[in-house]
């Protein structure tokens, strides 16, 4: 059963459409559990109804015209109750309704399941019998597990539109999906879907007109592979054993044989471009071999898919790197889990939106786009990424909200969100010049978060009054090596100089976690709790001390250097930490280098720490809380994973009480408290964190001037009274609905919600 069940998915996840895969789906399970009848229902929740999507069994035309009421029949009562129905005899059930058109006569036994996704029934998967027949446990299972792997595929139909065509009523266009809003604005543009070079499976399907070039394209790739093979084959003859060079042969064979090609050209014609033609042909071929019994056939499926990357890295434009004009004018990039690499490579005044599907508001790649003023969707779980090139896509980074080619009226009213967004912005610029303090007068000053982008000058720096956190990690991820102490010195006295006499806090390098480095591999099975940040430095001094050494002689000549300790949980890691940061220095004294003592500080990013923070203050110059981490790490939420993204909340009263209590260790000791996460940025939380005694906050260059607006339109005592009101408040949403409010109050509710 369990080789059925493989069999199924998998050919239910291969098949391009879904009307194609409920088919596949239908008659696989009639064929596993041999009932007379197996169909799938869908729900269409605008009419209220039930639809017949496919059957094996029932007449074919029924399709899409048998629509059940949604809460009539034993349809409905499985989908309503969200549980199996196993039934001997149908008839006798006082919710059983005979439905005349389907070609049924009447069945006796019945079994249906539910189809759910994130707890919402989207259909209902049937089987039924002529003859009486109770289905045994092990069936019930079987369609369960079909059935729940099923409810991805159809919530990605139900998305692009595809399932409003199955189920022949209204239009997909005035649909959304839902993630969450990572980086607030709105973007009109086209879809772009970021993949890695020249890994086929990776490639998306692309629409295309010119089907001639499509088929040179093609035909070129494969001819270069070919003689690339012959030229290897005849180079290595001498030194290859028999069955190596028959693996060449094969190869060519294979090449040859022209139903490789062919397939892919037939492709090519019914509309698909040579990556995305290539891609099934190859996936069609190897399929053959992996259902092979012998295994070493089996294996030959993996040469057939080098093969296909092989042909693939010899397209242009797909494999290599892109070239600025395969990017649209307002390009909105898509993609499964986008690299930070990837959203760099976008030419910067094409780029106008980023949705992705894994990821949550605190993945790099969110922090960077909210940097760079890219509205940016994360954790859109349904996105049927390979669907979305070059289609019309609405990016609500405020809402969360993706619609794939809306309607005309959805366009025109986010074409006024954007152009009501154009003329905030206006606004803002005027308080470029004015300082950020409250109404009754106090100080609160706003710094930068940088370091994730490699820039001459930095975005947002005449706006801020130092920078708060430079993540370091960037020039490490670039290379395929530590870079040395030399190119780290010359990376950090750019910024030291750039800010002077303005603090500037470089952060230790915080690899790990999601930042992996390429040439230093750590294998974890939770690498969030695992060897990150200090706890590698400390494990490899010779990365620390090179890092400190540059740090400090990048500041000679300034007086304006912070170094900041991430993921510190343990007392003896701060005391570890700053022997060798004051080693580091006395040895460049010793060199000669006049090196003014650098103000150190740790982060309060991990729980342990949060609640020593009266310790760690006594020993440091300054704290930062880092909000992305603590949020993960007190609420058990990975920052990344879209299934959870919904409890991911750094408005969360426990946060809030949390940072309360580092901000009065710190003030036990006078220690400057910042907080350097995204919290920062949020103008809904910038009067809570003022009442709480944050001395500092720093953020992305995007949100500067919104959160000014905010501490310029408060008093300190209507902070704390706002905070007394978030701290009786018992989730996240009530504290966002009461700053909500409270911005409205003060003529700002536009910078959290469109269209005030
Ligand atoms: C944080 O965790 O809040 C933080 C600022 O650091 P990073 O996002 O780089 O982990
Ligand atoms: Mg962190």
């Amino acid at each position: 059963m369990l080789d059925t069940l493989h069999r199924i998915v998998q050919e239910v996840t291969r098949a391009n459409d879904l009307e194609k895969a409920l088919q596949l789906l239908v008659s696989g399970v009639r064929e596993a559990v041999h009932s007379d009848v197996c169909s799938v229902y869908l729900t269409d929740f605008e009419n209220r109804e039930h639809v017949l999507a496919a059957t094996d069994g029932l007449r074919p035309e029924a399709v899409g015209k048998v629509r059940l009421p949604m809460h009539r029949g034993l349809i409905g009562l499985v989908a309503e109750r969200a549980e199996p129905l196993n039934l001997d005899d149908a008839p006798s059930h006082p919710h059983y309704l005979y439905i005349p058109h389907t070609g049924e006569t009447e069945y006796h036994g019945f079994l249906g399941v539910p189809i759910i996704h994130y707890r919402s029934v989207l259909g209902v998967l049937v089987a039924r019998q002529q003859q009486p027949r109770k289905f045994e446990d092990e069936e019930v299972t079987f369609l369960f597990t079909l059935a729940a792997q099923l409810a991805g595929a159809i919530k990605h139909a139900q998305a692009s539109g595809e399932l409003a065509t199955l189920t022949r009523r209204s239009d997909g266009g005035a649909r959304f999906l839902e993630g969450r809003g990572s980086a607030t604005g709105v973007a009109i543009g086209i879809g772009r879907v970021a993949y890695e070079g020249a890994e086929l499976s990776a490639m998306p399907d692309r629409r295309i007109t010119d089907i001639a070039a499509e088929r040179r394209q093609l035909l070129d790739a494969v001819n270069r592979v070919r003689d690339e093979l012959e030229a290897m084959k005849r180079r290595l003859a001498g030194s290859l054993g028999r069955e190596d060079q028959a693996l060449f042969d094969a190869l060519l064979l294979m090449l040859d044989s022209d139903s490789l090609v062919r397939r892919a050209l037939t492709l090519i014609e019914q509309g698909n471009w040579a990556p995305g033609a290539l891609r099934d042909s190859i996936e069609e071929h190897a399929r053959v071999f992996d259902a092979m019994e012998d295994s070493y056939l089996r294996e030959r499926a993996a040469d057939v898919r080098n093969l296909g990357n092989r042909i693939l890295s010899h397209m242009s434009g797909a494999g290599g790197q892109a070239d600025a004009r395969d990017y649209p004018e307002q390009t909105i990039l898509v993609g499964e889990e986008i690299s930070i690499m990837q959203l760099a490579e976008v030419p910067r005044e094409r780029l106008a939106g980023l949705v992705s599907m894994r990821g949550s508001n605190s993945s790099h790649v969110a922090i960077l786009a909210r940097a760079m003023g890219i509205p940016a969707v994360m954790g859109v779980a349904e996105l049927p990424v390979s669907r979305l090139d070059k289609r019309a896509l609405i990016v609500d980074g405020y809402r969360g909200r993706i619609y794939i080619s809306p309607t005309p009226s959805v366009f025109r009213e986010y074409q006024r969100l954007a152009d009501e967004e154009r003329a905030l912005s206006h606004e803002l610029q005027a308080l470029r010049d004015q300082p950020s303090e409250t109404v009754d007068g106090v100080h609160v000053p706003l710094l930068l978060n940088t370091g994730l982008v490699l820039e001459q000058r930095t975005a947002g720096a005449a706006d801020a009054e130092g920078v708060g956190l430079y993540r370091t990690e960037l020039p490490f991820m670039v290379r395929d090596r530590f870079p040395g102490e030399n190119v780290q010195t010359i990376n950090y006295h750019r910024v030291i100089s750039e800010f002077a006499p303005r603090p500037v806090t470089l952060r230790i390098l915080d690899i790990g976690g999601d930042k992996p480095l390429p040439y230093f591999p750590i294998d974890e099975s939770n690498p969030f709790l695992g060897w990150r940040g200090i706890r590698i430095l400390l494990d490899h001094p010779e990365i620390f001390l090179t890092q400190v050494r540059a740090m400090l002689r990048a500041s000679v000549g300034f007086d304006n250097l912070h170094i900041m300790l991430p993921m510190v949980t343990t007392l003896d890691e701060v005391d570890d930490a700053l022997d060798l940061i004051h080693r580091a220095r006395e040895e460049l004294l010793d060199e000669g280098y006049e090196i003014h003592p650098p103000k150190l500080g740790v982060m309060i990013e991990v729980p342990a720490a949060a609640m020593q923070a009266e310790i760690f203050a006594e020993r440091v110059d300054f704290l930062s809380i880092g909000s992305n981490d603590l949020t993960q790490y007190l609420l058990a939420v990975d920052r990344n994973n879209s299934h959870v993204a919904a409890l991911y909340d750094d408005l969360h009263p426990v946060l809030l009480h949390t940072i309360q209590q580092v901000a009065t260790a710190a003030a036990a000791h006078d220690t400057p408290v910042s907080l350097c996460g995204e919290l920062a940025g949020n103008p809904a939380a910038a009067p809570l964190l003022l009442g709480m005694g944050i001395t500092s906050l720093s953020m992305s260059s995007g949100s500067l001037l919104r959160v000014k607006a905010v501490i310029r339109s408060t008093s300190l005592p209507r902070a704390r009274e706002l905070l007394r009101s978030a701290q009786r408040c018992r989730d996240g949403d009530c504290v966002r609905k009461l700053m909500e409010r409270a911005l409205d109050g003060m003529g700002l509710g536009g910078l959290v919600r469109p269209g005030k």
